[in-house]
C-alpha cells in the first residue's frame, strides 16, 4: 500500500460537523460569571464576535465552510493521511497505524483550521483586531497568519514560560503582522496582580486568557478569540476527522481506536467526533483516546465541575474537567497541553463512556517522540508525541493480543520552532 493515502481534493469537506446535533443529552450549559444563571448569548457581546456566537449557539448537524475560508484551506488541506509502516515494523506490531498530520499547514499545526475560521467572522463583523493568548505560540502564530489573510490584526499575550523557550514563534506571530507581549504583564489589571511581586512569573494559558479577555472587554474595537475549548472551535476542527473518514473510506478502513493528544480538547474533538458519529448513530465501536500530560492532567486528575476557562474568572463557568482556574502547572515542552481545564463536550464524552484517557510523563513523550523520527522521519510537536507515546503502547498491547486492530492518530504539528526541546534530550 502506498504511504500517503489520496489527498485529492474530493475529501475537502464543504461543511463542518456539529456533534451537538448527534448527542441526545446535551452537557450541562454555560453559566454567567456573575449571575451564575444560565447564560444569554447576548451575554458573550461583550468577548466574542458575533457571528461566533452564532455557531456557539447552534444546534445544526452541518455548517458550511464559507467559500472564501475554503479557498483558503485548499493551499494545504486535505492533509495527508499517512501508513506509519516504518513505526509498524519497528514495533513490530500487527496493528496498522494512520495518521493526520496536520504540520502542513502554513503555521504548522491544526490550530489554522480555526484561526482561518474566526479571522473570517471577525472580518465579516467589522472587527479590527483579535485578542488572544497562547502557550507554545501556535495558536499566536495561526491567528496573526490568519488575520494576515482576512484583514484582522492579531495581538497576543503570550505565556511567558514559553515566550523564553521559544523565541521563534514571537518572530513568526510579527511577521505575519502581529503584535506579541509576556504574559503575565504590566499592560492589564488581571496580568498587574502577578507581574507586580514577580515581573519573572512563569504565567499560565489561564492568566494569558485574562488579558486578553480583559483588553477585549475595554475596548469597542477588539473581541477576544479563543484557540480551543469552545463548542464552536471544535466544530471548525471537525475538518480533521471529516477528511480522515473520508480518505479512510476510500481504501475500506474502519479505525477500531483513535487517539489524540489533548490540551484543550479541540485536535482531538476534531480527528474524533466525526466518527463519534457512528458510534452514536450507528452503533460502531470504535474506541477513543485522550493523551494529556502527568503535571496537568485535567481529565485524569481533576474534578468535572462548572469552572472559569481564565485565571481572573472574567470568562463564562464551563461545565468541565479542571484542576482549578488557578493552577499554575510546571513549565513543560509542550506548551499548548498547559491548560487547566477541558473542552465541555470532551468532559460530556468522557462521562459518558465514549472517550478514554490516559497521562504521559515527558520523559516518555520525547523518547515516543524520538522513535517518531527515526521511523517516520517527522519531528513532531511535544504535544503531539504525547499521542505518538499512547499510539506505540497501544500497539505492544495489539502485538501482545496478535491482535490486527486499526489506530488512527493525529499528528497535530511539527516541532521545527520546539527545536530547543530537543536539544537537551
Ligand atoms: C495547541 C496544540 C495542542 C493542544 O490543543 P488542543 O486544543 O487540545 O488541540 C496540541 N498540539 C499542537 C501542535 C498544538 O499547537
Amino acid at each position: 500500500m502506498s504511504r500517503y493515502l489520496s489527498r485529492n481534493e474530493k475529501h475537502l469537506p464543504d461543511k463542518f460537523y456539529n456533534i451537538k446535533a448527534d448527542l441526545t443529552e446535551l452537557p450541562l450549559p454555560p453559566l454567567n460569571p456573575q449571575t451564575r444563571e444560565p447564560l444569554n448569548p447576548s451575554d458573550l457581546e461583550l468577548i466574542f464576535p458575533k457571528s461566533f456566537i452564532a455557531q456557539e449557539v447552534s444546534m445544526e448537524r452541518y455548517i458550511p465552510i464559507p467559500e472564501k475560508v475554503q479557498e483558503a484551506y485548499s493551499i494545504f488541506r486535505p492533509t495527508p493521511l499517512i501508513y506509519a509502516s516504518r513505526l509498524k515494523s519497528y514495533i513490530d506490531t500487527p496493528a496498522n497505524i494512520f495518521y493526520k498530520f496536520e504540520g502542513v499547514s502554513p503555521t504548522g499545526s491544526h490550530k489554522t483550521n480555526t484561526a482561518l475560521m474566526q479571522a473570517y467572522l471577525a472580518n465579516q463583523d467589522g472587527i479590527d483586531t483579535l485578542s488572544t493568548e497562547t502557550g507554545a505560540g501556535q495558536w499566536g502564530t495561526a491567528l496573526a497568519y490568519a488575520g494576515s489573510i482576512f484583514g484582522v490584526k492579531a495581538r497576543v499575550f503570550m505565556v511567558r514560560s514559553s515566550f523564553k523557550q521559544k523565541p521563534g514563534r514571537k518572530i513568526m506571530i510579527e511577521l505575519y503582522g502581529g503584535e506579541v507581549s509576556e504574559s503575565p504583564g504590566p499592560t492589564t489589571e488581571a496580568g498587574q496582580k502577578y507581574y507586580k511581586n514577580n515581573p519573572d512569573h512563569p504565567g499560565s494559558l489561564g492568566i494569558a486568557i485574562s488579558e486578553a479577555v480583559e483588553m477585549a472587554i475595554k475596548n469597542p474595537n477588539i473581541k477576544y478569540s479563543l484557540g480551543s475549548v469552545l463548542d464552536t472551535v471544535l466544530i471548525h476542527q471537525s475538518i480533521i476527522g471529516l477528511e480522515a473518514k473520508s480518505q479512510l473510506d476510500e481504501i475500506g478502513v474502519e479505525p477500531d481506536l483513535i487517539i489524540g493528544c489533548v490540551g484543550g480538547g479541540s485536535n482531538f474533538a476534531g480527528i474524533s467526533f466525526p466518527f463519534i458519529r457512528r458510534n452514536l448513530k450507528e452503533n460502531a465501536k470504535t474506541q477513543y483516546l485522550a493523551v494529556e500530560p502527568e503535571v496537568c492532567a485535567s481529565i485524569t486528575s481533576g474534578n468535572l465541575r462548572y469552572d472559569n476557562g481564565d485565571a481572573a474568572g472574567l470568562t463564562p463557568f464551563l461545565y468541565m474537567y479542571t484542576l482549578g482556574r488557578e493552577f499554575i502547572p510546571p513549565s513543560i515542552h509542550a506548551g499548548g497541553l498547559r491548560y487547566h481545564g477541558m473542552a465541555p463536550l470532551i468532559s460530556h464524552l468522557v462521562k459518558s463512556g465514549f472517550i478514554q484517557a490516559k497521562a504521559y510523563s515527558q520523559d516518555k513523550v520525547f523518547e515516543a517522540a524520538k522513535i517518531f523520527l527515526n521511523t517516520e522521519g517527522i519531528l513532531p510537536a511535544p504535544e503531539s508525541a504525547h499521542a505518538i507515546a499512547a499510539v506505540i503502547d497501544e500497539a505492544l498491547k495489539a502485538k501482545k493480543k496478535r491482535c490486527p486492530i486499526n489506530i488512527l492518530f493525529n499528528l497535530s504539528g511539527h516541532g521545527f520552532l520546539d527545536i530547543s526541546a530537543y536539544e537537551k534530550k
